[in-house]
């Protein structure tokens, strides 16, 4: 409850999809919250492969979380790292280039998100960067369309084959996504745009250690994608564990225990994810169990053991084998938010968190996505649309959607990319924040002791 001084105070930590849904859900509440997050916006992962392919801008799937917060007098956003958690005390202290402030909360609710992982391997980071942030989304876009600018300046066929071999690990929906767009940029976009080079003969390699593509949505559609994906000439190669990356090639292992490189200067790694470094802090304090993902073991209700006053929603949460997908964080932030409203009305509280999984759906190409919705499942162009239609719902604010849906019928309907703008900050920008040294590099990859998986086998 709160006191004669202050309404009771919740402290939202990340302004992803639990923390953004659950302070919007307590906008009518007589709450005070305070939204911490180590970015000023918001941002839509399912779309960072269309920044990384110059298809959207940043701009678009990223929005100021001050601006969509503006009209809600009751919650305060503020730009920090949250660098401790203080159960005993009830305070969370923040980080913004270097001044520290410690925040008091009544009720918390932590949706710090999850990282990627290279399964114990950070090193490849360097190499072969990832897609969880807008930084690696940039850094990628400059490194795909970078690497057919030199191509056409190679002098031997050796390097030219090096600069236009792409390869994505991890065939998850991200890898195949991102695969698909390569290829569609490589055969369609590109095509007329070179004079020495042949786009269209770009080679792109999906890999991933597991024997099927897209696991999560069943054999069915994993054949069906995987079939799409080579007849638009994409390479797939399961049961390829990756076990080293350097600036010109990967090197990968088979079952049989045979090993080979592939020599290729723009690698994509779409394998993996580590939960947010705060879960253990948590973990340690409450005595609450973490998985081998960093993902922190919860009670039904979304709360820690012997803290009712903290919730810990998304994908840093362990119950009951749920995803690590949008639609868990959304509804998470959402209980967490009617629970805190019972309690201060003094009302019966809700039952456990029950997940109501709404489906889900990859895109490969243009026209064409696998979706699983309940026990039907299909694919092509109907699937395409459906796609189309739920990422446009969640974009949040109608001007973004606006300007994605023209963007995509210039992608999708033509075949160019508005946005293949790319600057030497966005490619050199990650070794220069490694240069400044690990106090000024809080979105690169932190990877727990023990290797995490997120399924796709890698590890
Ligand atoms: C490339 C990609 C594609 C995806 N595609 C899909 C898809 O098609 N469908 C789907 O359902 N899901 C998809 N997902 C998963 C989905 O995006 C996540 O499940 C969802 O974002 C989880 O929400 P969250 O609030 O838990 O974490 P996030 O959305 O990751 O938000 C975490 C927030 O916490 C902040 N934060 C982290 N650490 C700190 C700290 N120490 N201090 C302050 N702030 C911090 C971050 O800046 C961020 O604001 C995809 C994910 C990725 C990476």
């Amino acid at each position: 409850m709160g006191t004669p001084d202050h309404r009771h105070r919740v402290v939202v930590i990340g302004s992803g999809f639990g923390g953004l849904f659950s302070t919007q859900a307590l906008r009518r509440d007589e709450v005070d919250v305070t939204l911490i997050a180590r970015t000023s916006h918001h941002l839509f992962q399912p779309l960072l492969y269309q920044v990384a392919t110059g298809i959207l801008s940043e701009g678009e799937i990223a929005p100021s979380t001050r601006e969509v917060l503006a009209r809600q007098k009751n919650a305060r956003v503020v730009l920090g790292e949250v660098t401790a958690i203080d159960l005993q005390a009830r305070t969370v202290t923040h980080e913004t280039m270097g001044r520290v402030t410690v925040t008091p909360y009544d009720t918390l609710i932590v949706a710090a998100g999850a990282g990627q992982s290279y399964f114990g391997n950070d090193q490849f980071a360097r190499y072969a960067p990832g897609m969880k942030s807008i930084d690696d989304a940039l850094e990628l876009r400059g490194r795909i369309f970078g690497s057919f600018e030199l191509a056409e300046l190679a002098s031997a066929p050796a390097e030219t084959d090096r600069l236009m071999t792409f390869v994505v690990v991890g065939a998850g929906p991200t890898g195949v996504e991102m695969a698909g767009q390569i290829a569609e940029l490589a055969h369609r976009t590109l095509k007329r745009d070179f004079r020495t080079i042949d786009p269209k003969t770009a080679r792109i390699i999906l890999l991933d250690a597991a024997p099927t593509v897209l696991g999560s949505f069943g054999r069915k559609l994993g054949g069906r994608a995987r079939r799409r994906l080579e007849k638009m000439g994409v390479e797939v190669r399961l049961g390829a564990k990756v076990v080293d990356v350097d600036p010109t090639g990967i090197e990968v292992e088979h079952p049989d225990g045979t090993r080979n490189r592939i020599e290729s200067v723009c690698k994509v790694w779409a394998a993996g994810v580590s939960a947010s470094p705060l879960g253990a802090s948590l973990a340690n304090q409450s005595g609450a169990g973490l998985d081998r993902s960093g993902r922190i073991e919860v009670l039904d209700d979304l709360t820690l053991p012997g803290h009712p006053e903290v919730f810990v929603v998304g994908d840093m949460i362990s119950l009951r084998d749920l995803p690590g997908v949008a639609q868990v964080a959304i509804q998470g932030g959402r209980y967490a938010a009617e629970q805190i409203r019972r309690r201060l009305a003094g009302t019966e509280p809700k039952g456990p968190f029950e997940y109501v999984d709404k489906g889900s759906m990859a895109t490969i190409s243009r026209f064409s996505a696998v979706a699983s919705v309940g026990r039907v499942q299909f694919s092509g162009f109907i699937a395409w649309i459906l796609w189309l239609a739920v990422h446009l719902v969640y974009i949040i604010g109608f001007k973004h959607r606006v300007t994605t849906l023209l963007h995509w019928s210039v992608s999708f309907l033509g075949r160019g990319r508005a946005e293949r703008v790319v600057t030497e900050q966005q490619v050199f920008a990650r070794q220069a924040i490694e240069a400044l040294g690990e106090r000024f590099q809080p979105h690169l990859p932190r990877v727990p002791e023990d290797r995490a998986d997120n399924g796709t086998g890698q590890g």
